[in-house]
């Protein structure tokens, strides 16, 4: 294991916990809104101050690099939201734009030298890849310590095993979002609709890790509503528009949607919002709710990488030091 995959946090850092619950006001009858917005506002701050002081230390802004295999629409709007977030706190993004009609090893040689760019603290490749193009393949060629949306087995398995690494930024958001709203997690019945190795399934352990009694639901599961019901918290990772619906829910379940689908001009969660609402006591919108919350989490693991990377550097330098 590096250095840098075990310095990593599992927990996000200090820009995060300085983070405060922060919800709508609703009136008797409606559920709480558990809103992202306001919480990642609150970690941007924090990571602005906290880029500016990396700056000041160690002379350069750290540089996230986003590869974009092929062109995709979706893509497109995430990337410049991405990017849009990255100058707000001082990182500088960079988009690495590969055709579609590359071999698999080309990718993964541009991925390399990524890995070997000092300036570039942090690597994510956005999804969906090109059908010819091996998604194990593409991941496996990243460096584990410049990984920071977890998506590395290394990675994956330090979280299986319960040790620091860089989790999924949105699996991480979606617990974040309840840890945040005051709303506690040990000892409930956890119900996750979603089994992804992005989403559903490092959602499923970190959940656990918070000493939730977890279900994990998936597109074989025989009746999915007598799951659903069983839920004290349920987490929907489906992409399916409109999948849950109120009489799904226990009376009373908080629940966390992660699904972004575009219906028309519209995004939609993977929860029926109206039919819910008057079931519910929390629920995140969408939009507004896990969505936002993500990007500033990846921020945070983005910062604990290029300080864990400097810091070697830094120490390889010192005078005395062996580099072995
Ligand atoms: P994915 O890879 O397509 O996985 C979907 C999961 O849902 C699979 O495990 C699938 O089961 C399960 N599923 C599908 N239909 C189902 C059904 N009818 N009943 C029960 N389970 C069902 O999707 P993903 O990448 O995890 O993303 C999930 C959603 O989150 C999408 O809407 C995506 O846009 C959204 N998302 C949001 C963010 C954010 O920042 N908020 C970030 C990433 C993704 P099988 O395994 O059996 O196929």
């Amino acid at each position: 294991m590096s250095a840098d995959a075990r310095s990593a946090p599992h927990s996000i850092g200090s820009a995060v916990a300085s983070a405060s619950s922060t919800t709508s006001s609703p009136s008797a009858a409606e559920p709480r809104l558990l809103a992202g917005s306001p919480i990642a506002a609150e970690i941007r701050a924090g990571l602005s101050r906290d880029f500016a002081a990396f700056k000041e230390r160690h002379g350069y802004a750290p540089t996230l690099a986003i590869v974009l295999v092929g062109a995709d629409a979706p893509s497109a709007v995430y990337l410049q939201q991405i990017l849009r977030t990255c100058a707000k706190v001082g990182v500088l993004g960079r988009l690495v734009e590969i055709g579609s009609d590359v071999t698999p090893d080309a990718v993964c040689t541009e991925i390399e030298k990524l890995n070997d760019d000092p300036a570039v603290a942090g690597i994510i490749v956005q999804m969906p890849l090109p059908a010819h193009i091996p998604l194990a393949t593409v991941i496996d060629s990243i460096d584990p310590a410049k990984d920071i949306d977890g998506i590395h087995p290394r990675n994956a398995g330090l979280l299986a095993l319960g040790y620091d690494g860089f989790l999924p930024a949105t699996a991480q958001a979606s617990v974040e979002i309840l840890k945040r709203s005051g709303i506690e997690i040990a000892g409930k019945r956890v119900v996750v609709v979603g089994r992804s190795n992005v989403v559903g399934k490092p959602a499923s352990l970190l959940l656990l890790r918070e000493h939730g009694t977890v279900t994990i639901c998936h597109s074989k599961t025989r009746d999915l509503s007598r799951q659903t019901r069983e839920a004290e918290i349920l987490i929907v990772a489906a992409g399916k528009a409109g999948l849950i619906t109120g009489d799904m829910l226990s009376p009373g379940a908080v629940v966390v949607d992660v699904g972004i689908n575009v219906v028309g001009d519209t995004l939609l969660g993977d929860v029926d919002f109206e039919s819910a609402r008057g079931v519910v006591s929390a629920i995140t919108p969408v939009p507004g709710g896990v969505g936002p919350l993500t990007n500033a989490i990846l921020l945070t693991h983005l910062l604990a990488a290029a300080t864990a990377q400097a810091e070697r550097a830094t120490a390889k330098r010192a005078p005395g030091t062996r580099d072995d």
